[in-house]
């Protein structure tokens, strides 16, 4: 790859100092020759960007290891409240303002039940401010994201369609106008949440999250990069075709996965055998009743079918799986994993590596609030 040399010295140095401050942020508390060694990187480099994290307050380096009996060394302390940033995610026409951490935690929460689809950017400059001045945090953040569902033009701070707010072209240009210098983020959900997963993942830089709630959403990062596509619809694995002239879709067309892998499918592989069940009661009774065991079985396949398709386009290093089916995790990895190692044929040495988001719920709002810590590390 031909770079021009100061663009190739300031990537060197960002990707350096990233590095140092994750290693940090991992081990919690460490000596510069442990940065070095760890990472094979000089000291002179260690100590340049140890200087900078100090002053930044990002680290501290007040104690002594004295452990070891022989010349003192100091010790590098991680500072995760060094600074936050705000995460606010839009659920229909809920909003959810949150404090993140460089630890990724929710510090403070705000929420919102109804907003108007009118004035949807002012509400969310008031909100803002609002969030701001209750927590005192006037000078203690690094930025803002916004975790929006629908697709994006992020060269436009667009929220250009939002089927479940109900809202078209949505111009979040003067939120960024307002808060100004500090850098605000809008992003799609499911790129929010893969966000938060990858930051806390080892995927060894290729992730692909699966989102399955009342349909099914994803995102891809590829070498370290969100990948959008050029139609900005990378990652939609629920409108992968699994059965051709299958089941009618809300997008218009036929035997999309998530017909047959959402939420909603399995509330009418209940309904089909007149079931009246919740989603917990019958997975309460999986392994004692066979009608709703056999059911199960079969929704577990379905999703497995989808998953596996994913593998084999992208060969990830890991698949995370989020949305109402983390809950059932216990039952339904066993089944899935059974159906995927019968079915693949390229795997000797290891299996296809689904696991199950660790942010929950709260993963599109962490991940909102993790996309202004790019800037700074
Ligand atoms: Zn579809």
């Amino acid at each position: 790859m031909i770079q021009i040399d100061g663009v190739y010295q300031k990537v060197v140095k960002q990707s350096n100092r990233r590095k140092i401050f994750n290693y940090i942020r991992k081990k919690r508390i460490v000596t510069k020759l442990d940065i070095a060694r760890d990472l094979d990187l000089s000291i002179t480099t260690v100590s340049s960007n140890i200087t900078w994290l100090i002053k930044k307050g990002f680290v501290t380096d007040n104690n002594h290891d004295s452990s070891t009996g022989g010349r003192k060394a100091r010790l590098i302390e991680f500072n995760p409240g060094a600074c936050y940033s705000i995460g606010v995610e839009f659920k229909e026409l809920h909003a959810r303002i949150v404090q993140v951490d460089l630890d990724y935690n929710l510090i403070n929460e705000l929420s919102v039940d109804r907003l108007d689809p009118d004035h949807i950017p002012e509400q969310t400059i008031e909100l803002i401010e609002k969030f701001i001045n209750e927590n005192g945090l006037e000078k203690r953040i690094a930025g803002i994201g916004i975790s929006v569902p629908g697709i994006v033009d992020r060269d436009h701070r667009l929220l250009v369609n939002a089927p479940n707010m109900e809202v078209q072209n949505i111009d979040f240009s003067s939120v960024m106008e307002r808060f100004n210098p500090l850098p605000v983020y809008i992003e799609n959900e499911a790129n929010c949440a893969a966000f938060a997963e990858f930051k806390e993942s080892d995927s060894k830089g290729t992730l692909c999250y699966v989102s399955i709630t009342e349909g099914i959403g994803g995102a891809l990062i590829i070498n370290n990069r969100l990948i959008n596509g050029t139609s900005n619809c990378a990652g939609e694995f629920g409108h992968m075709v699994i059965e051709r002239d299958g089941r009618e879709c809300h997008c218009g067309n036929r035997g999309c996965w998530e017909q047959y892998a959402s939420e909603h499918a399995f509330m009418r592989l209940l309904k089909d055998k007149s079931l009246s069940l919740s989603i917990d009661e019958a997975f309460d009774i999986y392994g004692k009743d066979s009608v709703v065991s056999d059911l199960i079985d079969e929704y577990a396949r379905q999703i497995a079918v989808g998953l596996y398709n994913i593998f084999m386009a992208f060969d990830p290093g890991v698949i995370i799986v989020g949305g109402f089916i983390a809950r059932y995790e216990k039952i339904l990895q066993p089944l899935i994993s059974r159906w995927i190692s019968e079915h693949t044929r390229f795997l000797v040495d290891r299996e296809v590596p689904v696991v199950y988001s660790s942010f929950g719920r709260d993963a599109g709002v962490i991940g909102a609030g993790v996309f202004p810590f790019m800037d700074i590390l």
